[in-house]
């Protein structure tokens, strides 16, 4: 090992996470995933999952899981453009097209690769992206590595997109020598989140439709939280607003789907030229068949099963309820995650420290995933989690903070 050449790339970066509270461990977690879970021996329940609908637990789910394994194997054996492509995967897009109301679907190893994908895919030197200043990371590397030109708008803020696209339009029409108004060849992608990882907020999908249509953009919006979470059966964002669709709709199938994997939900062109084009899809090995197979069988629990989304909204209610009782301020959310804004990062991380102790995982949220003095607690809820636990860890929290 050449010791002096490792500290060169890596001993300023690592000192610096530790001098200013970015510095991460890994937690280690004794027992599965569910609304409760064993720390250390001691028992904690669970604010900081991403099962949403608590699949993993389900006991029906996980027999046909292991069944799939029986009759599949444990590996995939080879990318889906080689040997990798078996029946249970074209299923899974099939199903997954279908719970999305779209033509077609794409599955990919993850939502991480899915958006890397698809971005990079559509996306070349010569274009013009739209993101919104809170899009999750994997969106930021698919921009990065299409090298489109990117304006990041402010959160939400739909006149500042307006006002970005037109800015694109001059900057396209000088870059082509055409007269100002001569854009007919204009085009670009606006992408966002649907639900906003850190603050829970959503989307406006109606006006994001409708500034696309009017401006020569393509909306793509990613719903890993809203998948199986917004909409009264949890189809998502189109479904919460009963509006259109997006052009390009990314999800993950490990959140609320409980299992791994991610996609893209869209016309039969769009996913076609992803197939071939994709380069997260092409140069990768397949998903396990297994793993296609029990993201199958979940999505197809939650198709027949819109009361655990009704559920896991009740709890969102119940919790945010509870923790107003106790004084807390915490934004009107119609997702399942619920931000808690402390502010400086020292502090919200000797809060969640102390709740960690006290019995509640809530994680401390901070720079460089949230802006500097932005840091917070942020809880995720589960359709299982009991009014019991809720009202002990709203307590805690309000007692903590
Ligand atoms: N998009 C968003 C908004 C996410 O929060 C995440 C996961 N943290 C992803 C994409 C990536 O999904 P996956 O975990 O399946 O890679």
């Amino acid at each position: 090992m050449n010791e002096r050449i490792l500290d060169f790339f890596t001993k300023d970066a690592l000192e610096a996470a530790r001098a200013n509270n970015t510095y991460r461990t890994l937690r280690h977690i004794s027992s599965p995933e569910a609304s409760h879970v064993t720390i250390a021996g001691k028992d904690t329940v669970l604010l900081a999952s991403n099962s949403y609908l608590d699949l993993a637990n389900i006991p029906e789910l996980k027999q046909a899981m292991a069944d799939a394994v029986l009759e599949w194997g444990t590996g995939s054996g080879g990318a889906r453009l080689t040997t990798g492509n078996k029946t249970p995967h074209d299923k899974l897009e099939e199903f997954i097209a279908k719970f999305k109301g779209e033509e077609a679907a794409i599955a990919f190893n993850t939502g991480y690769m899915a958006n890397v994908g698809t971005i990079s895919a559509l996306c070349g030197k010569n274009d013009f992206i739209f993101s919104d200043e809170l899009n999750h990371a994997s969106i930021i590397d698919g921009i990065r590595l299409s090298r489109a030109k990117c304006f990041v708008y402010k959160h939400n803020d739909m006149a500042d997109l307006e006002r970005a696209i037109e800015t694109a339009k001059v900057e396209f029409c000088a870059r082509e020598k055409l007269a100002e108004n001569a854009v007919s060849n204009f085009r670009g992608l606006i992408v966002t989140d649907a639900v906003f990882s850190m603050d829970g907020d959503l989307a406006n999908l109606p006006e994001l439709l409708r500034i696309a249509r009017a401006r020569d953009c393509l909306l793509m919006i990613d719903e890993a939280h809203a998948t199986g979470v917004l909409g009264r059966t949890g189809r998502g964002l189109a479904e919460h607003y009963n509006c259109e669709h997006a052009d390009v709709t990314v999800g993950t199938l490990s959140k609320a789907v409980a299992a791994e994997g991610g996609f893209v939900a869209g016309s039969k062109q769009l996913i076609e030229f992803l197939k071939n084009k994709s380069r997260s899809f092409i140069f990768t090995t397949a998903m396990a068949p297994a793993v296609a197979a029990a993201a199958l069988h979940n999505l197809q629990f939650i198709d027949a099963h819109p009361e655990r989304v009704q559920q896991l909204r009740d709890n969102v209610k119940f919790f945010c309820d509870a923790l107003r009782f106790h004084g807390l301020q915490v934004p009107q959310t119609e997702s399942a995650i619920i931000p808690i804004i402390i502010g400086d990062e020292a502090k919200a991380l000797r809060i969640s420290e102390t709740l960690q102790n006290e019995g509640v995982l809530i994680p401390a949220i901070r720079y460089p995933t949230v802006a500097k003095g932005q840091a917070r607690l942020r809880a995720s809820l589960m359709a299982t989690h009991t009014k019991e636990e809720l009202e002990f860890a709203a307590a805690k929290i309000a007692e903590a903070i």
